[in-house]
């Protein structure tokens, strides 16, 4: 069951500032660090940064388990009831993605790589891969 969102909806995108701090001081920051060693080195690096994107590699997007902090949603449990829908889960364990998480482990193991990969592979080696996958990630279909 969904609550009524704020009347701000759902909060913009945190600026630099606020996500360097936020990045220092939450725990739940240990799974963008796998991601990236620093918001610096991110911001320096030319990523397709799409809101899905961020969504994504960060806790900061529109994934259950961020709407959930912000008491936008009750659980965050994703729809394919594996689980909570974290990062993680959705890279590598939803089933509602499997179609997509197929043609990225397929094109990960014809380059000779492995799968499951490790998060700081996606980005610095399977950047493309890791790009097609979110980008034909439907959000609608996981709310
Ligand atoms: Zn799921």
């Amino acid at each position: 069951m969904q609550k009524k969102l704020p009347v701000s909806g759902v909060p913009p995108p945190p600026t630099h500032t606020h996500t360097d701090r936020q990045w220092e001081s939450t725990n739940k920051g240990s799974l963008c660090r796998s991601f990236f060693p620093s918001v610096e080195q991110r911001l320096q690096s030319n990523l397709p940064v799409s809101p899905e994107f961020t969504a994504i590699v960060s806790e900061h997007g529109k994934t259950k388990s961020y709407l959930h902090r912000f008491g936008i949603l009750d659980n965050q449990t994703c729809p394919c009831k594996g689980g909570d829908q974290t990062p993680e889960h959705l890279i590598y364990h939803c089933n509602l993605l499997e179609t997509q998480r197929g043609v990225m482990k397929q094109t990960i193991q014809k380059s000779r790589g492995t799968w499951p990969t490790t998060n700081k592979e996606l980005i610095t080696k399977y950047l493309g891969p890791f790009t097609t996958f979110v980008n034909s990630t439907d959000f609608n279909i996981l709310t």
